[in-house]
């Protein structure tokens, strides 16, 4: 189940999978390149790092579709 913990709460991201912080469409399998997308765009202004904003995403979220 989601919770507000989850980047991704309250927001409709099903399939495809879109960038929860700017709307970036996810053109691959599921959530590939998140990472570099999160570390290159985003880390510096949350401040939190990729793997730490990763783990809070719910089960639900972070499977491929
Ligand atoms: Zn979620
Ligand atoms: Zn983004």
């Amino acid at each position: 189940m989601c919770n507000e913990n989850c980047p991704c709460w309250d927001k409709n991201i099903t399939h495809p999978r879109i960038c929860p912080i700017c709307d970036y469409i996810f053109k691959g399998n599921g959530w590939d390149g998140i990472d570099a997308h999160y570390k290159a765009r985003h880390e510096k202004n949350t401040g939190e790092l990729y793997k730490d904003w990763w783990s809070r995403m719910c089960d639900e979220h972070k499977a491929k579709r």
